[in-house]
Formats: C-alpha cells, structure tokens, sequence
C-alpha cells in the first residue's frame, strides 16, 4: 500500500492543474481500493454547496453538474462531521441523497473522507462498491491518508489555475478573452510598505521549475540562441564521455549516448522551436516542454521508464544552464522594480540597481528568514512566503506588494490601486515627519537615554545608517559578504570590507559577528546537507571545526580596526561556556599573533556573545563573567524557544516575539546581566518594533540595535512613552497567558493619538 500511497500523491503532485489533480486522484484510489467507484467533491464556500468535480465509475456526464448544498447528502455529512463514513448500505442512511444522472444506484456500500487543509475543508472524496459491505480498518486508513496528503495538491492547484487562467485570459491567449479579475494572493508581511511595481522573476540556476514565461520578439535570435545551446550541450556530454573512458564502463557511459540521442531527435527540438516560433522565450519554451515530458514518464506504470523522468530532467537542466549563460546579462531592471523568485537570496539583489527595487516577494521563506530582514533593512516592502504565487507566469506582469498585511495583488483595481497610492503618499509623509528626528536625541518623556544602534551587512545599508542618525552598529552581518562571493574571501579581502565598515562609523562601535552560516544562511561554495539545519552545524560550530576559517576572519577584523580602535567581536549561537571559552582562546591567539609577532598595534576588542538559544538564557551569568558585553537574538531565540522555524510559512502565526515565555527569558537574561555589570543589547527583529522596543526599555535593556529602516519609527515611539510606563506595561504582560492578550494590552494601553500612525505601520509582530 504504501508504495501505492506514494505514486499516488508524486503523481497528483506533478500533476498540470486541478482537473488533472482531481482525476489522477479518482482513477487511481479506484484502481489501488479495486472498487467500483472513486468520486471528489469540492467545496465551493461562496456559494454554500459541494460540486461533484472529479470520477471514476459514476457518469462523466455528471461531472460539474451535480451540486449539493452545505449540510445535505453523505458529501454533507462527510464534511460537517470531518471524519470518515464507512456504511454497508449508503441508500438506507437517513442522509442519503440519490442523483439519477451519477448512475451510481448500482453501488451500495459507501466510503467517504473529507479533504482538510489548514482546518478547512476543501471536499469529500468516496468510494463505492456494488456488493454490500463494510469497508475494513485498512481501507478507511487508507482513505483518511490519501485525503490529508491530496489537500495540499488541491489548494495549491486551485489557487495557480485560477490565476494562469486570469493571467493567460489577461494576455488574450489561448483561453476565450474574459473579464480579468483582481487577485489577491496571501503571504508573510515582511517588510513594510507598499510598492506598485512590476514583476521581475528571478530564475534560481538551472531549476526548470522556476524559469518564468516570457516572451520574445526577435524569434530568429532566440531560435539561434536554442540550437546554440543544444551544440554546446552535445559537444560537454561527448567531452565528458570521453573523459571517464578509464573511470567508468562503457555500460556506464551509455546514458551520454542516450542523452546525445535524445538531443539529435527532431521531436523535442522541434516542439520546442514550435513554441518559439509563438514568441516564447527559449528558456521558457524548453523548460515548458521538459516538464511535461518529465511528467509523462512520471506517470508510467513501469518502474524502469518512470525513473527515465530524472534523465530527462537533467538532460533539460544541462541545456537551460547553456541558455542562461548566453542570456544571464539581458535582464533588465525596469523603475519600480518588483523582485520575485522561488527563494529570493541576497546575491540576487546585487544586480538590481538599488533606486529601481521597490518590492521583493518569494515562494519560500517567511518574516525571519535573511532576506526578509535584508527588505527591512533595505526599506523595502517585502512579502515572504506567497506559496501560491504562479510565478512562471508572473514575469512583467503589474503586481502591489502590500508589506504591512503580507498581500501580493494581481491586476489590480483601479479603486484598490488609489487606495494603496493614498497609502504609500501617507507613508512617505510620516517618513519625512520622521526624518525631523535624526539629529534628536533618543530619551524617553521621562528623560532616560537609550541607544539606538543599527544592524548592517549591505554597503547600502551602512550608508542608510548613516543618515539616520545610528549610535553605532549592533550587529554587522559578516556572513552577507560571504554570500557575495564565489569562494570564501581571503584574509586580505576581508580586511578591506572590514575596514570600509569601521572607518565609516568611526569612532562609533562597530560589533562584528563572527561567520554565522548553516541553518538558513548556505554559502554556495559551502554547503551543509543535513535534514535539520537549524539544529545542526551552524554559528560558532562550523568556526570552532574550521580553526583556519575562523582565524582568517579574527585577524581580517582587528587589522581592519588599526588605529580605530572601534570594534567589537560578537560570536554567534553560544549554546555552552566551553564553545565560548574555545572561541575566547583563538580571538586570543589570533590578538597574540598580531600584535607580539607581526607587530601590530592593536587594543584588544571587546568580546560579546549573542543569547539566542535557550540554553545560553540559563547560562546568562556564566556567560557574561567570560565576556565584554551580550547581545539578545530575538529571532533565533523566538523559533528555537517556541519550537517555530522562522522561515516556515506554515508556521509564521505561531511565531511570535510576545510570547510570554519569550518575555520572560528576555527579563531572565536582563536581570543575570544586570548582576555580573555585563552590558547587554538586543539586536533581533525585536529592537525594530515600536511595541517591541517599549516592551524591551521596559525590561531595563538601554541598548538597542535595528534595520535602520525602523530606527527612525523607535526612537519616536520612545520619545512619547515614559520609562515608567514602560516597566508597568512589562510587569503587566509578564504575567498574561498569551501572545494576543499581550497584544491587546499594548493596544489599549497605547492607544493615543499620537502614536497611532506610527503603530499601523508595525513592522514585526
Ligand atoms: C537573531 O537571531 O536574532 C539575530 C540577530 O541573528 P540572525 O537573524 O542573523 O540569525
Ligand atoms: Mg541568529
């Protein structure tokens, strides 16, 4: 069964579009349960019924016609119960509903299970067989496992075939010219703001899923492009044949010939130049035409034939990585820009020019993943996690990010379209308010001074910093420059970036952490296979087991700080004293080697260590006797106290920085750093919400270290509040059950005019 199990949802999975998902479903339960029927309904909530959308041994003729409302028939039951019906005998249940145009009086004994995403229903699929029966353990099991899998295929194919619909109907082609809808997509809010703009997709290196369509004009240059690739192709493949003659058999070799072959046939070169020759882009026509031929094979009974899809698929990755390197230097970034990919990454954003990106949006990731924290800090409004984005359709299209609800819309309104503008311009007057403080000092009504320092790793954002007046950099990025190269930057290279950071805030603080990759940060020259990345080698344990790597970055930073004498050294993902006593030992080696052998003349930085896993919060005084200063990393300290990886979209509403636990290991780490005189900062998400950042002054933390984007939006909330307001608003929520009373009670403690405008616009919680 469970071999079974699993063709079925590969195969629902790779399946075109719904209809497709829906019968490859029936057909394929039928034939595993050998009944004699497999039906699907689906809800369609807006007009309050089920409608009979997908089967196998009803009639066809029923399909899309038989509708049953909410609450009626065994569908209805199935569903408002949200558990399964197993009965010998369907007809005599006091629910049954009989609809001649099914056939389906041949049938007796009845099956059902409902189809749940995300708490809701989304139909009922059945199965039926003629004998009187009941249907034993293992089928009803079956039934259930099937459903729960089959969910997430149908709300992702129902959410992109409606779009490619709308989309394609938009541009007129193929599918009758109708009215074009406005959609409205859901994501992550990530960062704030609205962007009206439009759509760039990014295509990750030779991932034919996320090759978007575009269209071409000069169809002969793209045809040349195409058989330029499918040469060079040919001639690696013969180049790599005849480089393994030694290594491996001539058995082994065959697959080059068969790929080479497979390159020589007419039949793929030839529907690809078809769809070309329709002013397709040749990147989108051949990944469109590999796709479904990876799908064809995919769904092949015979084992063997089936495990020709990956062939094909690598045959079709060898052949796009030749047309995107032909054309990687054509993309062009139009004003206004909206970056869209599968899963955005910093190196992405380096070819944008920076006053063309408007907004950012991604399939993957959520409100804490790196990238999300690079729009903050960027100002750039960012929606993260927008799972049912059809992004190969997307390229060009006008698109609104709406960062403040996590919406993306398509083809938007014109009466939608002026209410964002009005937005945007009342944004950009409370930033202009806002830019009055830059030079005001951050004291609270009551008069109490807290520093507001920034988080950076961007040029671009230190020069943002800058002008906003920070105090001093909290937390500088170090693994961003990482990500900008295709090796791990030398010793000398690294000098020079260092350098550039600290003479720029000099004579403020610059607080450099060491290397933190792993988890979510990957370096492609570097990577780290492992099935729970957040929970494996990451932070200060790839350092500690790479002494080389880590030495090269220590003394990079203090000769970068020659004669500055501004830096800091933070070390990232503490979980004992004995990484932190190790990691102490080589920034000391590092200092010694310096400064006794090769002459430098250096004062010995101050070393801090961040707390952002539970572990360190109840080593807060052990590990504040053994260093200069603590940093609080809210974000990482959020997903692994509350168990909620911070870049799961599916997860995003159960992560939370005012969670009582989280508020209280906040005073827990304050109150142990207090006692051994340990300064202490927060440079999470955190520090950068205005609500965030009271409750933080509160706690007595008087340093705090943000996307410069947010420091501005602090430091006026800051002014307005008074510390003593704060410490009551702390032991208040200290005490409250949950995230949301929290909430509630600084909404309603807040709630004045004054701040209004400022908290709509709250950025992280
Ligand atoms: C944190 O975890 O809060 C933090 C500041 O570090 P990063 O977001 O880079 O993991
Ligand atoms: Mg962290």
């Amino acid at each position: 069964m469970l071999d079974q199990l699993r063709s079925i949802v590969q195969e629902v999975n790779t399946a075109a579009n719904l209809t497709e998902v829906l019968n490859i479903a029936a057909q394929r339960v039928k034939e595993v349960m050998n009944v004699g029927s497999c039906t699907i309904f689906l809800h369609e909530p807006e007009n309050k019924r089920f409608v009979l959308r997908a089967t196998d041994g009803f009639h066809k003729e029923s399909i899309g016609k038989v509708k049953i409302p909410e609450g009626q028939g065994l569908v209805g039951l199935v569903a408002s119960k949200e558990e399964p019906i197993n009965l010998e005998n369907a007809s005599e249940h006091p629910s049954y509903a009989y609809f001649p145009e099914t056939g389906e009086e041949r049938y007796t004994s009845f099956l059902g299970a409902p189809i749940i995403h995300h708490r809701k229903v989304l139909g009922v699929m059945f199965a039926q067989q003629e004998e009187r029966r009941r249907f034993d353990e293992g089928e009803e099991a079956f039934m259930v496992t099937i459903c729960a899998q089959l969910a997430g295929a149908i709300a992702h194919a129902e959410a992109t075939g409606e779009l490619r619909a709308q989309l394609a109907r938009s541009r007129g082609e193929g599918l009758a010219a109708g009215r074009v809808q406005e959609i409205v997509l859901n994501g992550v809010p990530s960062a704030p703001g609205i962007a009206i703009g439009t759509a760039v997709v990014v295509a990750v290196a030779a991932d034919l899923r996320t090759v978007p369509r575009r269209y071409i004009e000069d169809v002969e240059a793209e045809l040349k492009l195409f058989k330029q690739a499918i040469r060079r192709t040919k001639e690696d493949l013969h180049s790599l044949d005849s480089s393994l003659v030694n290594k491996l058999s001539s058995s082994e070799r065959a697959l080059f010939g068969v790929y080479i072959s497979m390159l020589d046939d007419h039949s793929l070169s030839d529907e690809v130049t078809k769809l070309i020759k329709g002013k397709l882009a040749a990147q989108s026509a051949w990944s469109q035409v590999i796709k479904e031929h990876v799908r064809n094979f995919e769904q092949m009974q015979d084992p063997y034939l089936r495990e020709r899809a990956s062939d094909v698929r690598d045959l079709g990755r060898r052949v796009l990585t030749h047309l995107q390197q032909a054309q990687s230097p054509n993309i062009e970034y139009p004003d206004n820009t909206i970056l869209v990919g599968e899963e955005l990454a910093a190196p992405m954003l380096a070819d944008v020019p920076h006053d063309k990106l408007a907004g950012m949006i991604s399939v993957r990731g959520s409100r804490n993943s790196h990238m999300a924290i690079l729009g903050r800090a960027l100002g750039v409004p960012t929606v993260m996690g927008a799972v049912d984005l059809p992004l190969e359709e997307l390229d060009g299209c006008e698109l609104v990010v709406d960062g403040h609800r996590g919406r993306v819309v398509i083809n938007v309104s014109d009466p939608v379209r002026k209410s964002y503008e009005h937005q945007r311009e009342e944004e950009c007057l409370l930033a202009a308010d806002l830019e009055e403080l830059r030079d005001q000092p951050c004291v609270t009504s009551d008069n109490h001074r807290i520093s507001l320092w920034v988080n950076t790793g961007l040029r671009i954002d230190t020069m943002l910093s800058l002008d906003r007046g920070a105090e001093g950099v909290g937390l500088y990025r170090t693994e961003v420059p990482f990500l900008m190269h295709e090796r791990f930057p030398s010793e000398e290279e690294q000098r020079q970036i260092y350098r550039e950071q600290l003479e720029m805030f000099a004579p403020r603080p610059v607080t450099m952490r060491t290397l933190d990759i792993g988890g979510d940060k990957a370096l492609p020259y570097f990577p780290i296979e492992e099935a729970n990345p957040f929970l494996g080698w990451r932070g200060i344990r790839v350092t500690l087991d790479h002494p080389e790597i880590f030495l090269s970055q220590l003394r990079a930073m203090m000769k970068a700080s020659l004669g500055l004498n501004n830096l800091r050294i933070m070390l990232p993902m503490i979980s004992s004293v004995s990484e932190l006593e190790a990691a102490i030992l080589l920034i000391d080696r590092a200092y010694n080697e310096l400064t006794q052998e090769e002459g430098f003349e250096l004062e010995r930085p101050k070393v801090g260590a961040m707390l952002e896993v539970p572990a360190a919060v109840y080593q807060t005084r052990e590990i504040a006797k053994r260093v200069d200063f603590l940093s609080v990393g809210t974000n990482d300290l959020t997903q692994y106290l509350l168990a909620v990886d911070r870049n799961n979209p599916r997860v995003a509403d159960l992560y939370h920085t005012f969670h009582p636990a989280l508020l209280n290991a906040l005073k827990m780490i304050i109150d142990g750093a207090l006692q051994e005189n340990c300064q202490v900062s927060v440079c999470g998400e955190m520090a950068g919400d205005p609500l965030g950042a009271v409750l933080l002054i509160g706690m007595g933390y008087d340093v705090l270290s943000m996307s410069s984007a947010n420091l501005l939006r602090v430091k006026s909330i800051l002014r307005y509040v008074s510390l003593e307001e704060a410490q009551q608003l702390v032991s208040e929520a200290l005490l409250l059950p949950d995230t949301s009373s929290v909430l509630a009670q600084l909404e309603q403690k807040l709630s004045r005019p004054e701040l209004e405008r400022l908290l709509r616009t709250s950025a992280v919680n």
